[in-house]
């Protein structure tokens, strides 16, 4: 009889945008006249920077041609693409990281997911409370978790709460931990992370042989210059970090796919035999064995970031959701909230009013207002009473909402 990877069965059934999804229909049935304005999932809506286009527009030209024509691909991108990577996003900030260092994806989230491939089934993992859920389920999948409780926390998985308490920065752990998930800026909090605070996980980590994944999918959105953009940034961390980045934030490649993964060749890990392995040469074989790279059209529209005019269109991308969110932020403090992130991060983390929980507040959101967010219980228990709302949207829908916020709560 065939039998199953047990392990999905131990995954919340994917609870949360299906959840919100079903409410808004509901809704929407009984309030047919309404115009709901979402402002709930992680998707960019601005559409491509012009170079990105003009650059995969001249590939496609390309691939119709024998003499420029491109078959497969190297399985860790082109090296022009990943020259330009380490030159502009590492070199220029003054990170030892080597083209040869990086490996071209088809989205980081892939990337979070595929990496504990290469990793042991023993090791003990930290993610902080609320979190990205890919970290989590990826490792449900994998069977590195126990079952889940019914405040949806999985046994086996260390959790470092972050709330206004302790000001979204996650406590280093006491206990001895082998992989640490770290993001930053975060999603969902918009938290960011000084350099001295990454300099004493890199410090545990290395203390105690761990290994730190550093997902920056959001760095571009850092305007303050005394934060890091890489965790390379810190002294140390090529010995102990791998780090995860996408073209989907920056660039609005959400569509279009493109991201890169950096595994510094200076890091090992155990075997069973207590030898020391390297994983690059891991991550190379893995990849070698089931991918076949990015579509040459996509990395030359990745390639394009880094042009003078890519550049200067992503910040002005970058700079257009910040602009949301900032008035975001002010418009829901003029309406008494407390709101956290929305500064280095297109996310504001709002706490709930008069004690309400994160779905009480969904609701009433929705009724009101006609506004969707996202319940911050979706995203780890200690998300509870709190509750996200996304920068990404029209300048438009962002200043309708809030008006809405402010005249109908
Ligand atoms: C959006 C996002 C990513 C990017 O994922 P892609 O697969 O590259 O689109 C990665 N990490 C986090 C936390 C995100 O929110």
């Amino acid at each position: 009889m065939t039998t199953i990877n047990d392990n999905y069965l131990k995954l919340k059934a994917g609870y949360l945008f299906p959840e919100i999804a079903r409410r808004v229909n509901v809704f929407a049935e009984a309030n047919p006249n309404a115009s709901i304005i979402k402002l709930g999932i992680g998707d960019v809506t601005e559409p491509l920077p012009q170079a990105c286009l003009d650059a995969m527009t001249q590939a496609v030209k390309d691939m119709g041609d024998r003499a420029t024509f491109k078959g497969y691909g190297p399985e860790q991108g082109y090296l022009w693409l990943r020259e330009k990577i380490a030159k502009y996003d590492f070199q220029a900030r003054g990170c030892e990281v080597d083209a040869s260092e990086i490996f071209v994806s088809d989205g980081a989230k892939c990337d979070n997911g595929n990496i504990l491939d290469i990793f042991g089934k023993n090791n003990v993992i930290a993610v902080t409370d609320p979190v990205y859920p890919v970290y989590v389920d990826t490792n449900v999948m994998a069977g590195h978790t126990g079952e889940c409780n019914e405040k949806g926390e999985y046994e086996g998985l260390v959790y470092l709460p972050v709330t206004a308490e302790n000001n979204f920065i996650a406590e280093i752990p006491s206990q001895k931990v082998d992989l640490i998930y770290l993001c930053y800026p975060n999603n969902p909090t918009g938290a960011v992370a000084t350099k001295e605070y990454l300099k004493q996980w890199v410090d545990y980590a290395k203390a105690h042989g761990s290994i730190i994944f550093f997902d920056a999918a959001y760095e571009a959105f850092i305007t303050d210059s005394t934060l890091p953009h890489s965790i390379y940034e810190i002294e140390g961390a090529r010995d102990c970090a791998i780090e995860f980045r996408s073209f989907s934030k920056n660039a609005g490649f959400t569509g279009t796919r493109c991201a890169y993964t950096v595994l510094p060749k200076t890091l090992t890990a155990k075997a069973n035999d207590g030898s020391d392995v390297e994983l690059w040469k891991l991550w190379n074989r893995r990849q070698c064995t089931k991918f076949n790279g990015v579509s040459y059209i996509v990395q030359r529209g990745a390639e394009a970031v880094y042009s003078e005019e890519g550049q200067a269109q992503i910040q002005e991308l970058v700079s257009f959701y910040l602009g949301n969110a900032k008035i975001i932020c002010e418009e829901l403090t003029k309406a008494g909230l407390s709101v956290y992130g929305g500064i280095n991060s297109p996310y504001v983390w709002v706490k709930t009013p008069n004690n309400l929980s994160s779905w009480d507040f969904f609701d009433l959101l929705l009724e009101k207002a006609n506004v969707v967010g996202t319940p911050g219980s979706g995203f780890g228990a200690a998300g509870e009473g709190y509750f996200r709302i996304s920068a990404f949207n029209s300048r438009a829908n962002v200043e309708e909402a809030m008006k809405r916020i402010i005249e109908k709560m």
